[in-house]
């Protein structure tokens, strides 16, 4: 689930370690730990808690060049120094580091304390360590396969022996790995951007491969033993992305991003001349998206709700029908799959175990679907074959705000694209570039008035509860804005839609709950205002996210972002309710670019 990193070469391996384990915290984290081989032992520290405290119990200087390293979130045994990766074996030569869920680890334990294996973490990742060892009469890489064998589950993992070395062993059932090449030197990571800056280029691993990673290079094998040939793309993209400049946080740093991201979604995408959008990486001919019949979008969390406005798009603007669903809903229902549904599989990261799980639900039953994914070469993007990179650059925080923009705005020159071969107009089309191309300039003009927002957070601030209501488009907004809150603010703040007020959650409004309205000048305006009476009637505290001039009485604060097309308007809308949950989260003091108990890109179930 959470971070690796690892290293064989001829620098100190040290601070490579530790220089990877801090790309890595964005991903949220309890413990982190590293393991050196200096002279047949290996040298083990690990720590409860940040990178930093780890930090403040390493020596200054440590000789070896071989190491693992890893940042844990805890699934077997509390977060605690002893339970912090890496883990060794019983003579304490082999370390191993593992993101995911051994399954059948407490079988195995029982099997190897009947051997008289003492056990010392709580981890089921001890396990692992126990049945390498038990194998020193082969080679490590061996030794790893055949326990691998014997294991259920999913895992990313690195190992080393003391005793030998040469060689880095990384396997991957589940959970992302990456072998770095660099100049006689070779890295092992659980996310290509540990390795931005080091590594030339990257090769990713695919479910149920072994890699051995030498100094001057590296072989693959399945777990059955054949071996494969992998490519390697380069590593490109900038380690600026990694930096906080002068940001108190990344999540900040983000918002403020969102305008160049977006620019680069659109970057060679606008076709003026004819009007729509080209998205060459969707691989469909006119034809073939004449024959959508419907399109269904997967998604997790924020990717869930952006995939929401992004139903609504394609449903508006290209007049199919479209839906989205929570993918980690979609595989348990046994969902029927149909030959003229679009599927789309939304992911910042790539690796969210539960969209990847919903993709090849899809494809195992003759569907075909396609990515919406931010990170190049993950392993959704890959397992898809084709769809839509954002290009919204690296995203460190742990709660998505670039990225949720420029998937809102992918899903609009897809709309666009599907839009222009059916019946949408040349001069509609061409509208909606113009306001595509203008959306940049105007989400800097938000960012840039964040000081106008304090009256809204100052009010959701002092709230235990709060209420965020839409309609259409603007319920997906509302869905966002409220996560975006929780996720930081650690406070309860639920989304509605407005139409659903009535039937049932208007018994909680009083003045105690806010109700942050989402409230475009749209043709449901009127419906929008009815219910804010509605709320004022009960004596509720009103919010306001809306276009300028609407007329808001009764509203205690309110913001009004500039004019989009009406189609486009809720990627305005949403840009606001990011500084707010910011906002409230700074005033209460909280861990925003770690929030407690997530990560950044789930990679179990
Ligand atoms: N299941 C392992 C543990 O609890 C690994 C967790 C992780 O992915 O960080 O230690």
């Amino acid at each position: 689930m959470c971070g690796i990193v690892g290293y064989i070469g001829t620098r100190p391996v040290l601070p490579l370690l530790v220089e990877g384990l801090r790309r890595l915290e964005y991903r949220g984290y309890d413990s982190a730990g590293v393991a050196i081989a200096i002279d047949g032992v290996l040298a083990v520290y690990k720590r409860k808690g940040k990178v930093r405290e780890l930090e403040s119990v390493l020596p200054v200087e440590v000789p070896g060049t071989v190491g693992i390293a890893h940042t844990r979130w805890a699934t077997h045994g509390a977060p605690s120094d002893l339970n912090a990766h890496p883990h060794l074996d019983a003579t304490g030569r082999i370390g191993v580091v593992h993101n995911g869920i051994i399954e059948n680890a407490a079988e195995l334990k029982r099997k190897l304390q009947a051997d008289g294996v003492v056990f010392v973490s709580e981890t089921d990742t001890e396990v692992l360590a126990h049945l390498i060892a038990g194998r020193p009469e082969t080679s490590l890489v061996e030794a790893v396969r055949a326990a691998l064998r014997l294991v259920k589950g999913a895992y990313g993992l690195a190992v080393i022996d003391a005793a030998r070395p040469e060689a880095i062993v990384a396997a991957r059932k589940g959970g992302p790995v990456v072998i770095g090449v660099g100049d006689g030197e070779m890295f092992v990571a659980s996310d290509a951007s540990a390795l931005m800056g080091h590594a030339r280029s990257v090769a990713h691993l695919d479910d149920g491969e072994v890699a051995e990673v030498r100094a001057d290079g590296f072989t693959v094998l399945t777990l059955e033993g054949a071996e494969t040939t992998k490519t390697t793309l380069e590593l490109s993209g900038d380690a600026a992305g990694f930096d906080k400049g002068d940001y108190a946080h990344f999540m900040r740093k983000e918002i403020g991003e969102q305008p160049e991201a977006v620019r680069r979604t659109l970057l060679g995408r606008l076709d003026h001349r004819f009007s729509t959008a080209h998205l060459g990486g969707i691989e469909l001919a006119a034809r073939e998206m004449l024959d959508i019949r419907r399109v269904k979008i997967l998604g997790c969390g924020s990717a869930y709700y952006a995939g929401t406005l992004g139903a609504h798009l394609i449903e508006q603007l290209a007049r199919i029908p479209a839906h989205a669903e929570p993918a980690s809903e979609f595989r348990y229902r046994n969902p029927v799959i149909e030959q003229d549904t679009l599927y789309i599989a939304v992911s910042q990261s790539g690796e969210t175990f539960d969209t990847l799980a919903a993709i090849q639900e899809v494809k195992r039953k003759g569907g075909r679907v396609l990515g919406v994914v931010n990170s190049v070469g993950s392993t959704i993007a890959r397992e898809c074959g084709r769809g839509v990179y954002l290009h919204a650059g690296p995203e460190v925080a742990v709660v998505s705000t670039k990225t949720w923009t420029s998937t809102a705005v992918a899903f609009a020159l897809l709309a666009l694209q599907l839009g222009r071969v059916r019946d949408m107009s040349a001069g509609q089309g061409a509208r909606l570039l113009s306001a595509l191309s203008a959306l940049p300039d105007q989400i800097a003009g938000i960012v840039a008035r964040e000081a106008e927002l304090a009256p809204i957070a100052a009010r959701l601030a002092k709230a235990e509860h709060a209420y965020f209501l839409g309609r259409a488009a603007g319920y997906a907004v509302a869905m966002e804005g409220a996560l975006k809150l929780k996720e930081i603010s650690y406070m309860h703040a639920e989304a509605y839609p407005a139409s659903e007020l009535k039937h049932g959650p208007l018994a909680l409004i009083s003045a105690e709950t806010p109700t942050l309205m989402v409230l475009p000048d749209d043709d449901l305006l009127a419906k929008n205002l009815s219910t804010i009476a509605e709320v004022r009637t009960r004596g509720g505290p009103v919010l306001a996210i809306t276009h300028p001039g609407v007329v808001t009485e009764g509203v205690e604060a309110s913001f009004a972002v500039p004019r989009s097309e009406p189609e486009l308007d809720a990627i305005l809308l949403n840009v606001p309710l990011q500084l707010v949950a910011y906002q409230v989260a700074q005033g209460l003091g909280r861990d925003i670019d770690q929030p407690r108990n997530l990560a950044k890109s789930v990679t179990v179930e």
